[in-house]
């Protein structure tokens, strides 16, 4: 039986030990996995961050560009704006997106991802389907 749902996408964050998830604060006998701005998390826990660090890698390094078309420019702005509400400083210096660190209490981070997460799933998804589309 094959399960698609993004519960089950594949992640790759490094290994890490820590004695409880910093997520839902489970006890991490065998240590847990290392999510940015988040921390250790345990191996149920994880499968949430898959998308989020879907978003930091869409956001970090992005060159701030006038070329490309209104429907990217759109869902992108959701991406970064939607990072920034949830609580992280995202800074422009030189020319590109930077995530640059986390500006809310991590409970408070967490609990929102929960809510905002599907959201972000979307916009991703719809700014990644545009990308490399100019302006007409
Ligand atoms: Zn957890």
């Amino acid at each position: 039986m094959t399960h698609t749902a993004p519960e089950s996408k594949p992640h790759t964050f490094p290994h890490a030990d820590a004695a409880q998830c910093a997520c839902c604060g489970l006890a991490l006998s065998k240590g847990g996995y290392d999510v940015p701005f988040i921390g250790v998390v345990g191996p149920k826990c994880v499968l949430k961050f898959v998308a989020f660090a879907e978003v930091l890698k869409f956001i970090e390094g992005r060159a701030i560009t006038t070329t490309a078309s209104r429907e990217f420019n759109f869902s992108a702005s959701r991406v970064i704006t939607g990072l920034r509400v949830l609580g992280f400083e995202v800074s422009t210096d030189g020319g590109t997106f930077h995530v640059a660190r986390r500006t809310r209490r991590l409970n408070d981070v967490v609990k929102s991802w929960k809510k905002v997460r599907a959201e972000f799933e979307r916009d991703l998804k719809a700014a990644s389907g545009l990308e490399g589309q100019v302006a007409a």
